[in-house]
C-alpha cells in the first residue's frame, strides 16, 4: 500500500496562452488531453475576441454603440449579457458607496488613460474635470424598460474596473462545457482557480507592486478568484507626482495613496469591482469598505510600504519578504 501511493501518476497538466485585452491570457488544465485543452483554448480565444470589441468602450462594438445612443440621450436596446453586466455594476456602485463607478468613460478619455501609448501628459483643466462629473455619472443612472436602457444624463460607461472578473466567470462556463473542470484561467495576474487544479492548492504569490517579487503566498482554494488593482499599471509623472489609472468618482482625480490592493472571493466579479473601489477608499476607508462589501479576504498595500488586510487573510498568507508583519495592520 505504502509503495503503491508513490505510483500514483501525476495528473497531465496543459497550458495555453492567447495575447487579448491587452494582456496575456494563461490557461493551465489539469488532467485532461491535450487535444482537450486545445478545442477550449479556441473556443476561449473566439469568445474573448468578441468582449474585448464588445465590452470596451474604445472598440468598435455593442458597448461603444450604447455609449453613442447615451452621449444623444436616446434608448437602446442591449443584449441580456451586458445587460446583466451593467445591471450588476449599477449594484455595484451602490454597496461600494460609489467608490466604484461604472459610468467613467469620459473622465477616463479626459485623462488620457484610454490610450497607454500616449507621450505627453499632464493633469486636464480642473474645469473640465467637474464637467465630467456633472449629473453625477455612473451605471446606476440607467433606467431599464425590459432589454432597452435609456439615461436622463448624458455619462459614458466604462466597465475596465470589472470586466476581467466577468470575463473570468465566462470563461469558468466556459471550460465547464468543454469537460474541463480542474484548471487555472490568468488574465494578466487576476486569476480564478477551478476545481482542484492538479489535487494540490494553488499557491498564488502576492507581489509587490510592480515588481515580480512576492511579498507572500497564499494557498487558493477551488472556486477562488484572486484580483489585483494598482496604482502601477497605468500612470504618468507630472511635477513629481504620480497620476495613475484609477480615479476617485468623488474628485475626478486619479486615486492616491495606494499602491495595490488583492482581493479574493469565490465571485470573481465582486473581488474585481471590490479591488478597484479599496483602491479608491484607501487605507482609511478599508475597513468599513471590506465589511460593507462582505469580504473575508482583502490586502491592501499604500505607496509608502504600509500593509493593512483582513483578519481572515492574515490566518492564510504565507509572508516571505522580510519585516512584511511588522508593517502590517491586521482589520475586522
Ligand atoms: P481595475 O484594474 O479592475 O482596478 O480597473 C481599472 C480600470 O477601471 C481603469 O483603467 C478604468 O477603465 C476603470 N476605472 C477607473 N476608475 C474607476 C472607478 N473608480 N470605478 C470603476 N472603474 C474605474
Ligand atoms: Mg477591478
Amino acid at each position: 500500500m505504502l509503495a503503491c501511493s508513490a505510483c500514483v501518476p501525476e495528473p497531465a497538466v496543459e497550458q495555453r496562452q492567447l495575447a487579448v485585452f491587452g494582456t496575456l491570457v494563461t490557461l493551465t488544465t489539469y488532467g485532461v488531453k491535450a487535444t482537450t485543452t486545445d478545442t477550449a483554448t479556441t473556443a476561449l480565444e473566439r469568445r474573448f475576441l468578441e468582449l474585448a470589441q464588445d465590452w470596451y468602450p474604445w472598440a468598435d462594438g455593442e458597448l461603444a454603440r450604447v455609449n453613442a445612443a447615451l452621449a444623444q440621450r436616446q434608448p437602446i436596446e442591449v443584449s441580456p449579457a451586458l445587460a446583466a453586466l451593467l445591471r450588476r455594476a449599477a449594484e455595484l456602485e451602490r454597496q461600494s458607496d460609489g467608490n466604484f463607478n461604472a459610468g467613467l468613460g469620459a473622465l477616463t478619455e479626459l485623462w488620457g488613460f484610454h490610450r497607454p501609448e500616449q507621450q505627453h501628459w499632464q493633469p486636464p483643466d480642473a474645469a473640465r474635470i467637474a464637467a465630467a462629473l456633472a449629473g453625477r455619472p455612473g451605471a446606476a443612472q440607467l433606467q431599464w424598460s425590459g432589454a432597452t436602457v435609456t439615461s436622463a444624463t448624458a455619462f459614458q460607461l466604462d466597465l475596465g474596473g470589472v470586466a476581467k472578473g466577468a470575463i473570468l466567470e465566462i470563461a469558468r462556463r466556459e471550460l465547464d462545457a468543454q469537460g474541463i473542470h480542474d484548471a487555472i484561467i490568468d488574465i494578466g495576474g487576476d486569476l480564478l482557480v477551478i476545481g482542484d487544479a492538479g489535487g494540490r492548492p494553488a499557491r498564488i504569490g502576492i507581489r509587490q507592486p510592480g515588481s515580480m517579487d512576492a511579498l507572500g503566498w497564499v494557498a487558493v482554494a477551488g472556486g477562488e478568484a484572486v484580483m489585483t488593482s494598482g496604482n502601477y499599471e497605468r500612470f504618468f509623472e507630472f511635477e513629481g507626482r504620480r497620476y495613475a489609472h484609477i480615479l476617485d468618482p468623488a474628485t475626478g482625480y486619479p486615486a492616491a495613496g495606494v499602491a495595490s490592493v488583492t482581493v479574493l472571493h469565490t465571485d470573481p466579479l465582486l473581488a474585481d469591482a471590490a479591488a478597484t473601489a479599496l483602491l479608491v477608499a484607501g487605507s482609511d476607508g478599508f475597513a468599513a469598505l471590506c465589511e460593507k462589501l462582505d469580504l473575508d479576504y482583502a490586502l491592501l498595500l499604500t505607496t509608502s510600504g504600509d500593509l493593512r488586510l483582513t483578519g481572515a487573510l492574515q490566518e492564510r498568507v504565507n509572508w516571505v519578504a522580510d519585516g512584511v508583519s511588522q508593517r502590517s495592520s491586521v482589520s475586522q
